[in-house]
């Protein structure tokens, strides 16, 4: 901590209202993923409670994939967006437990994730660890059930490689976890 850092985030401390939180998820729903720019923070399901704790706007925020890269820039781009928006020294609080699962990525999510060209995760994470079957993943470009796996990793860690064998197009497939 840097000397002066209490007084910064002590400045502009106001109470609270209902319209502060509603206004910090309409923030929220305009702050996307960097990895896919067409999903958000609220679509990915990371941004867990938003209430309004000491006089500040207070997130808390579960990452997606532990030691995922991008964790860091959505929490700058977060604060970054709300104190655009007129939120003075925002609280971003990390939890860790429970972890975030795929099954938290929101229909509109996923709808969104398909249409940018990547399938999304199939079925529940906490299903297919206890059955322990590979789901059949649909090409997100004709929707063919017939695609291969080509590499368990595709763009990013997160993300495994397919090919779809009726349209040939390689595409990258949301792991499920
Ligand atoms: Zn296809």
């Amino acid at each position: 901590m840097q000397p002066g850092d209490l007084i910064t985030s002590d400045h502009g401390a106001r109470p609270g209202s209902p319209s502060d939180i509603a206004a910090a998820w309409q923030v929220l729903n305009e702050v996307m993923d960097p990895e896919v720019p067409v999903v958000s923070v609220v679509d990915l399901g990371i941004v867990r409670e938003v209430d309004w704790l000491h006089g500040h706007i207070h997130l808390v925020v579960t990452p997606t994939y532990s030691g995922c890269p991008a964790t860091e820039v959505i929490e700058d781009d977060i604060r970054l967006a709300l104190e655009q928006a007129g939120f003075s020294a925002p609280k971003l609080e990390r939890r860790l437990t429970p972890a975030w699962s795929t099954d938290w990525i929101s229909d509109e999510g996923r709808e969104r994730l398909r249409a940018y060209g990547i399938a999304p995760p199939v079925g529940s994470s906490s299903k297919r660890s206890l059955l322990g079957e590979s789901p059949t993943i649909c090409c997100p470009q004709c929707n063919s059930p017939h695609t291969e796996l080509l590499s368990q990793f595709g763009s990013t860690a997160c993300k495994a490689l397919y090919r779809c064998r009726d349209c040939l197009e390689p595409f990258d497939y949301f792991k499920c976890i």
